[in-house]
């Protein structure tokens, strides 16, 4: 017989979207169970890199960034066709002027060492097998094997999945991502180089060549600094409509060849082998409520079609996500609930439908058929209002009502795109 735990609501997976999910409801009071299948500290593939966006949401989480481990950032230092250009973050009222970066090896960790001070209760080494419903389909809870090998059901009126890209526990309910969402996959790789590290600038190249065949990438290679010593370098994009699928470890291996030799990115240097995951964009389920389950995260394929970036979106979602789970909860189940529990996904809707509509338009028909060189061109670098706009477009870095000039042209530009249907 399995063990029983019960909860107003159980997290599924301690990401950056699960923890800050858990996070925001244990600070609003709310009794949160969050399961996640690994031992912290532990690795999880990704870039390693924050925005202002991103950064935004560690403030409204009330996590202290001036503490040593996070390397600031003063915005990017764009490469193309051997120009470079540095653009600094934009200064907007709303957001930080500045990015950072963290290992997920840590930033994970303290993410879910947060939500633990907050109040979650957090079980590591608890892998979530099955969820578990009622006769009419609705998710009463998971069941999970737990860190001593044995199984325990875990019961909440609500349950959020943060399960990451395999999007398991969405998929055993049969919920299955909108195939024509943009899916990237991306390979890094982390390298010792104190100088490098000390740059006070995220590197990107629109120029990577693909192995084998020398087409543009469909997307960009990346080398961001770490507090460590260490950089992350790495590249990825959506799969090439003309080309087809990129070797990405050799593509890989033959671009880093090509940087600088005094930076020494090399095997000597290296500090593991190539690892690559895959990048669900676009909002690939949706509308991301339905019977008891809310959606958060890669597993509901949150990552930004425009950059590749999904921390700060899985936080942003979480914030949402908590706040309406709080509020439904003052209301008894049934259809006052459900309503208030709608919110959700109106609210991610009213936020991002018409930037993602737009930017898996452009992912699709841009960046997977020419990749980021015609962005980068001469014209443009040497036009510094075009570029302010693109890395604001890129990093979703607007405010409404609009601040400025540039502010003014994305917003309108943005109102005349359709939202996103459900
Ligand atoms: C190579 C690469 C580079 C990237 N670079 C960047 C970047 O620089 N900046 C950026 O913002 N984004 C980047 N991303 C995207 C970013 O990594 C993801 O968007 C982000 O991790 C999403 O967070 P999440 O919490 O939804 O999922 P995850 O971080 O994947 O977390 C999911 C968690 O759920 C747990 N879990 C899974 N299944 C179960 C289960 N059955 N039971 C219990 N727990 C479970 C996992 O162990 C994991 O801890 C990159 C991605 C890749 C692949």
């Amino acid at each position: 017989m399995a063990d029983r735990q019960d909860a107003q609501v159980v997290v599924i997976g301690a990401g950056p979207a699960g923890s800050a999910a858990a996070a925001h409801l244990a600070r609003a009071g709310v009794d949160v169970l969050l399961l996640e299948k690994d031992v912290f500290p532990r690795d999880k593939v990704c870039g390693d890199g924050l925005t202002p966006r991103g950064v935004q949401q560690l403030l409204r989480l009330g996590i202290d960034v001036t503490a040593p481990g996070w390397r600031r950032s003063r915005g990017m230092r764009l490469h193309c066709s051997g120009r470079q250009l540095d653009v600094d973050w934009p200064a907007l009222g709303g957001y930080p002027d500045f990015g950072l970066t963290r290992t997920r090896h840590d930033f994970d960790h303290l993410l879910a060492g947060h939500a633990q001070a907050a109040g979650a209760r957090l079980h590591t080494g608890t892998k979530v097998t099955t969820p578990l419903t009622d006769a009419t389909g609705r998710i009463t809870g998971v069941t999970a094997v737990t860190a001593d090998g044995g199984t325990a059901d875990f019961r909440a009126p609500l349950v959020i999945a943060a399960d990451g890209a395999s999007a398991r526990t969405a998929l055993a309910l049969g919920w299955q991502r909108d195939p024509r969402s943009p899916m990237a996959t991306a390979v890094r790789r982390y390298y010792r180089n104190q100088a490098l590290a000390d740059d006070e600038y995220l590197q990107l190249w629109a120029d990577v060549r693909c192995a084998g065949t020398g087409h543009d990438l469909p997307g960009y290679g990346w080398v961001f600094p770490l507090a460590d010593g260490r950089v992350n370098v790495g590249l990825g994009g959506v799969p090439h409509r003309r080309h087809g699928a990129t070797d990405l470890r050799a593509t890989l291996r033959e671009w880093v060849d090509q940087l600088p030799a005094h930076w020494e990115l090399d095997e000597r240097h290296a500090e593991d082998p190539p690892r690559s995951a895959a990048l669900p964009m676009g909002l690939n389920r949706r509308p991301q409520y339905r019977q008891g389950l809310l959606v958060l995260g890669d597993s509901a394929g949150m990552i930004s079609p425009w950059n590749g970036e999904g921390i700060a979106q899985a936080m942003e979602a979480a914030e949402v996500a908590a706040e309406t789970v709080a509020l439904a909860l003052t209301r008894p189940p049934g259809p006052r609930r459900e309503q208030a529990l709608r919110h959700y996904p109106a609210e991610l809707d009213h936020r991002w439908g018409r930037y993602y509509r737009l930017g898996n338009a452009v992912a699709a028909q841009v960046f997977s058929r020419v990749g980021y060189r015609p962005l980068l061109s001469r014209r443009i670098m040497t036009s510094p209002t075009t570029v302010d706009l693109l890395t604001r477009l890129f990093s979703q870095a607007t405010t409404a009502p609009a601040q400025d000039g540039v502010d003014s042209v994305l917003n309108t530009v943005l109102r005349l795109v359709p939202r996103l249907h459900r």
